[in-house]
């Protein structure tokens, strides 16, 4: 059994969806795209899980936040694939790929054939049990990577209202799910090894407004320390949390979010990996000139950086997306991807944005008792960093281009007492 396309997109996540759109706009002919994914539902837009999908009152849900929503572009709902003639080959799970044949095998026995391949398999939740712990399938233990998972923590969250329930990490997903449980009014403590929150992206200084912030609205940190064990009971349900300190936490739910792995694995071997991901170049193509990939999974020359990076956030895995369709449908149009690193968050009443990198000097600004400040990093006297809080559009705007243009600073007081000033004038 087997069907073959011109091009094969394989996983339908977000960068999957964004560039369903962009084949579209350049003119793809139907029964000329494909795209495969284990999911059972057309590319969304992920980040909605932690967020909106959370919420206690009217909720989100399918189809409303379908791709490409997230970047107020079209939502491309199962119907519009139809009508656009893409396969869309939903719960399927590839299982091999065979790059020399260009074939997929599907779980379901089919082969799949191309002969351009994108891989937009994004990541994985890391599991306990990758750190020698175990627990995972306890029902009231929770992870947040797709639909399935979400759906499984809104129904364990419904069925411990006004209980305890652990976080265990402190990144993104251990952040806004710990909002997400406040706002759902379940007590939360959040344990982590790291001296402070989002320890990758955050300064001392940044993560403590939020932390402070967090315990205003009752969250409990437990910092410098993890999980050793849960204590279960006779049903196999999680009732308490251990800690390597010692200490002993009761709970009714636990939330895991201790980061993701990429999914390469059928790849290794046929394409080069690096920084965890599939190496790529300039056009999103790796080693295999019929392979691009693109979002979580790939590997992509950062120009403005002069090195490689894996991003594992959504605006790179949109852009990343339509710039390989672009590169596949008009090479000699397109040039080089050139990409501003660009995270964000929104917890509670506050939202935050990032530019950039986070090498060199910090240069924090604004009022940190208000509701609008940020930072600056500036390496080797040029601004390449910018994280601002509580921002209007335009403001947002400025420090996104300020980053970009990487000005010269000469001063580092001067830039302080400017604060947001300085970006705004660039
Ligand atoms: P994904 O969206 O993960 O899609 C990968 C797809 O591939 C999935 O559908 C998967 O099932 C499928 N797949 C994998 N392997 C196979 C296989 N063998 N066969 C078939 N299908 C396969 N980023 C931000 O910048 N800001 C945020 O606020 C934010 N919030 C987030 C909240 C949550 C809960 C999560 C999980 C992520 C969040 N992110 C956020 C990160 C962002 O969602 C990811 O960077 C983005 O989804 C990456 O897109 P992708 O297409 O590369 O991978």
């Amino acid at each position: 059994m087997g069907r073959a396309f011109v091009y094969v997109i394989l996983g339908g996540g977000v960068a999957a969806g964004y560039a369903a759109l962009e084949f579209t706009n350049r003119g793809v002919s139907p029964g000329e795209l494909c795209i495969i994914s284990e999911e059972p539902a057309a590319p969304y837009e992920r980040p909605a899980l932690s967020k909106g999908y959370l919420l206690p009152e009217s909720p989100a849900r399918l189809p409303a936040f379908h791709t490409c929503v997230g970047a107020n572009e079209e939502r491309l709902t199962p119907k519009w694939y139809k009508e656009h003639g893409i396969e869309l080959v939903l719960g399927t799970r590839v299982k091999s790929a065979d790059m020399r044949r260009k074939t997929l095998l599907t779980a379901t026995g089919e082969t799949i054939s191309y002969k351009i391949l994108i891989i937009a398999t994004g990541a994985r939740a890391l599991k306990l049990e990758e750190f020698g712990l175990s627990g995972s399938d306890a029902e009231n233990v929770c992870y947040l990577r797709d639909l399935a998972d979400a759906n499984r923590l809104v129904n364990v969250m419904q069925s411990c209202a006004g209980g305890n329930a652990v976080v265990i990490g402190g990144g993104y997903i251990g952040m806004e799910c710990a909002a997400s449980l406040v706002i759902n009014r379940i007590n939360v403590t959040m344990v982590f090894p790291e001296a402070h929150c989002m320890a990758r992206l955050f300064t001392p200084k940044i993560a403590s407004y939020y932390e402070d912030y967090y315990k205003s609205k009752g969250v409990n940190f437990i910092k410098g320390t993890v999980l050793s064990s849960f204590d279960m009971d006779s049903n196999g349900k999680v009732v308490a949390v251990n800690l390597r300190d010692g200490s002993r936490l009761p709970a009714d739910m636990v939330v895991v979010g201790i980061g993701i792995r990429p999914n390469t694995s059928l790849f290794e071997g046929q394409l080069t990996l690096e920084k965890g991901g599939i190496k790529v170049n300039g056009r999103l193509q790796s080693s295999n000139s019929s392979v691009y990939a693109v979002g979580d999974v790939a590997a992509f020359p950062l120009k403005l950086f002069g090195e490689t990076r894996r991003l594992e956030h959504v605006d790179s895995a949109r852009k990343s997306a339509k710039h390989a369709v672009a590169a596949i449908m008009e090479p000699d149009k397109t040039g080089e991807f050139d990409y501003l690193p660009f995270f964000y968050s929104r917890v509670f009443a506050l939202s935050w944005q990032f530019y950039g990198d986070t090498a060199g000097e910090v240069i924090h600004y604004g009022d940190f008792s208000g509701t609008t400040f940020g930072a600056y990093w500036v390496n080797k006297g040029h601004l390449v960093g910018a994280f601002l809080e509580g921002g209007t559009k335009e403001e947002y705007e400025a420090v996104a281009k300020a980053t970009r243009l990487k000005p010269p600073v000469e001063d580092l007081a001067e830039l302080e007492r400017q604060g947001l000033g300085f970006a705004l004038a660039v």
